[in-house]
């Protein structure tokens, strides 16, 4: 198996939980934990990448199975010629271990529980210490007590939070990502991961049916962010993002990447609130 930096296939080394991507921009290997094998999800975002994703939680996970397939992945990195056989020139590094995969991984009731096992697991090989662990999540769960356990064990590990908002009013949010609770959910979340974590926003700009999200919609978000801020939450800044791969989703053919002057523009009000903005497109 040759990882390409196009490919993003969760299935690539026939595992349930553990899988590698490599990232051109990050210069180095992801390792990615999937705890949902299931393809399932408590929101259905138009730009999501999972095909064939149903609405539910990721199932009970096998810890046994997660360390056994977490080892040997990092066996394979640490004892193996693996890196030269499989990644391109100039990324073979472990840049991070990542929680993402084909739905909510904080839906896991296991979650708490998996963070320590793979902190644990890290800390068995030295050489790999520096790597920081990633959470990539949608944050509609983090008022629950697991989660908040979760965020607690990735903040001892070096870990940090990279959550997800798109929008700032509840109109928006129902129709872009399924979320039906709503804005004041988002920002009670968004403050309270940031007191528990470090955490980045990411957040996904793109055109449907041709255009830009409404400036209504960029105003709200905006003052959503500034009123986490005001309120002391810490925000380590903003990751947005344009539609780099296609959506699995039947808004697809609706939607398509906006253009970097824009991204760029949104980006500059996003850094007059005072963060840090990386922009992808
Ligand atoms: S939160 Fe992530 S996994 Fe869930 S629907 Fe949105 S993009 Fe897909």
């Amino acid at each position: 198996m040759r990882l390409r930096f196009d490919d993003h296939d969760r299935d690539a080394l026939g595992m349930t939980y553990v899988y590698p991507v490599v990232s051109r921009r990050a210069r180095g290997v992801s390792i990615g934990i999937n705890l949902n094998p299931n393809n399932a999800c408590n929101w259905r975002c138009v730009y999501c990448q999972v095909p064939d994703l149903t609405q539910g939680k990721a199932p009970p996970v096998d810890l046994a199975l997660l360390e056994e397939e977490l080892t040997a992945m990092l066996e394979r990195l640490v004892h193996s010629d693996w890196m030269e056989r499989n990644v391109p020139e100039g990324s073979r590094r472990l840049n991070d271990i990542a929680f993402s995969g084909n739905g909510e991984p904080t839906s896991a009731d296991a979650f708490p529980e998996v963070v320590a096992l793979v902190r644990r697991k890290l800390d068995a090989f030295p050489s790999l210490a520096p790597t920081k662990l990633v959470l990539i999540t949608n944050g509609s769960l983090v008022h629950l007590e697991h989660v908040q356990r979760g965020l607690v064990h990735l903040a001892a590990g070096r870990g940090e939070v990279w959550f997800k908002l798109d929008g700032g009013t509840d109109a928006f949010l129902a129709r872009f990502n399924g979320d039906r609770v709503g804005a004041q959910r988002r920002e009670r979340n968004l403050a309270l991961a940031a007191r528990l974590a470090p955490t980045w926003v990411q957040t996904m700009a793109l055109a449907w049916n041709g255009e830009p999200p409404p400036e209504r919609e960029r105003e709200a978000y905006l003052a959503l962010l500034g009123r986490v801020l005001a309120g002391g939450s810490r925000l380590e800044g903003v990751h947005l993002y344009g539609l780099a791969r296609p959506s699995h989703q039947v808004e697809a053919p609706d939607l398509s990447p906006l253009d970097p002057a824009w991204m760029e523009a949104f980006a500059d009000r996003i850094r007059a609130l005072g963060l840090e903005v990386t922009v992808s497109v």
